[in-house]
C-alpha cells in the first residue's frame, strides 16, 4: 500500500486491512502533519506549527508505569495505561517539534513570547487533538481500540499532579529523557508538544536509548550547561527546588497572570522561555553524556524506521 492510497484507508472501511507496524504508525501520522490543514496558525501567513513528529512505542505492561505512581515521580492520582484501557497492550507516544519559522519568531531577549509562539502553543495543541482522534480511528481501522487519555473525562490534574503524563509516557516510549527545565529533550529538541493514545493493539517496544532520567541534560550530572536556569522569566528553575529542579507553579502563574494578560485581546497564553534560544532546543546538546559522534546525522535519521523501530 502506498503513501497516498494509506491516507484513502482512514476513510474507506472497506479497504482491506494490513498489519500495523511502527513505520505504518510513523507514516500515518507524518502525513497527517504534512497534509492537514489545522496545522496553520489561524494569523497572518498561516505559517505551519509542527514539523514532522518522532513515534515511539512503549509496552503497556512496562514496569516503569507503575513506578509513575511513586509520590514525586508523578503521583499515585497516574493511572496505568491498562486502567485507562482494560486489555491495553501499547502506548504509542509522540514528540511534535515546532516549524523552525515559530521557534525563530521567539525573542531571544523580551521577557514576552511571540504572537506565533502563544498561537502555536493553542492552536498547535487543537491540532494535536485532531492527531490523537486520527490515530484513533486508524488503530480501530486495524481492528484494535485507542484511547488519548488527554482527551477523557477522567482525565484531571490534582495539585500539579495528573492522572496521565504526556512527558513520562514519551519517556518510557523512548522519545527522549528530561532537561531540568521539565521538557523532554528529544534528537529533534525540546522545543513541542507531546502526545499519546493506548491501545489495545500489540505493537514492538521502540528502543529506549537511555537509562536515566535526566541522560540528554548535562546540567545534574556533569553541572554544565544551566542556560535555561536565567532564562526562565519567573526564576523557576534551580537547585533550590531539590530534586525536580523546578517549581512548575511559578510557570501557571507567569503564563496565566503576565503573558495572559499581555494577550488578553487574542485570549493566548503560555510562555516559552525554557524552550527556546537553548542548547537543547532543536537537539540534544552537544555537552550531553550521551556521546553523539554525529548529531546532525542522527537528526536527520529520526524518522527512519530503522532508528526507533525494533
Ligand atoms: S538548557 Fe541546558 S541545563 Fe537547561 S534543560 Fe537544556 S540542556 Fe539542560
Amino acid at each position: 500500500m502506498n503513501a497516498a492510497s494509506e491516507y484513502a484507508y482512514l476513510l474507506d472501511p472497506a479497504a482491506p486491512r494490513e498489519t500495523l507496524t511502527w513505520a505504518r504508525l510513523s507514516g500515518f501520522a507524518r502525513r497527517f502533519v504534512e497534509e492537514d490543514p489545522r496545522n496553520a496558525l489561524p494569523e497572518g501567513e498561516r505559517l505551519r506549527i509542527w514539523d514532522a513528529p518522532l513515534l515511539g512505542v512503549a509496552a503497556a505492561d512496562d514496569p516503569l508505569f507503575t513506578q509513575l505512581k511513586t509520590p514525586g515521580v508523578v503521583g499515585p492520582l497516574h493511572r496505568s495505561p491498562r486502567e485507562w484501557l482494560p486489555g491495553a497492550q501499547s502506548v504509542v507516544s509522540w514528540f511534535l517539534p515546532y516549524n523552525q519559522a515559530v521557534r525563530k519568531s521567539y525573542p531571544k531577549k523580551s521577557s514576552m513570547p511571540s504572537l506565533a509562539w502563544v498561537s502555536g502553543r493553542r492552536n498547535g495543541e487543537v491540532f494535536n487533538n485532531a492527531l490523537r482522534r486520527a490515530l484513533i480511528r486508524f488503530l480501530e481501522k486495524h481492528g484494535g481500540q485507542g484511547i488519548a487519555p488527554s482527551n477523557e473525562a477522567q482525565y484531571q490534574t490534582v495539585g500539579m499532579i495528573p492522572t496521565w503524563s504526556e512527558r513520562h509516557a514519551a519517556f518510557i516510549a523512548g522519545i527522549g529523557s528530561f532537561g531540568i527545565h521539565g521538557a523532554l529533550i528529544t534528537v529533534l529538541g525540546c522545543a513541542g508538544r507531546i502526545g499519546s493514545v493506548i491501545t489495545d493493539l500489540a505493537l514492538p517496544p521502540t528502543p529506549r536509548p537511555y537509562r536515566e532520567i535526566y541522560e540528554y541534560c548535562p546540567y545534574p550530572s556533569l553541572g554544565k550547561c544551566g542556560a535555561c536556569v536565567p532564562r526562565r522569566p519567573a526564576r523557576a528553575i534551580g537547585a533550590e527546588f531539590g530534586g525536580n529542579w523546578r517549581d512548575n507553579s511559578r510557570c501557571v502563574v507567569q503564563g496565566r497572570d503576565v503573558v495572559g494578560d499581555f494577550f488578553k485581546d487574542w485570549g493566548y497564553h503560555s510562555c516559552g522561555h525554557c524552550l527556546t534560544w537553548l542548547p537543547c532546543a532543536d537537539r540534544i546538546p552537544r555537552i550531553s553524556r550521551i556521546p553523539l559522534a554525529h548529531p546532525q546525522e542522527t537528526r536527520e535519521r529520526a524518522h527512519e524506521p530503522s532508528f526507533l523501530a525494533a
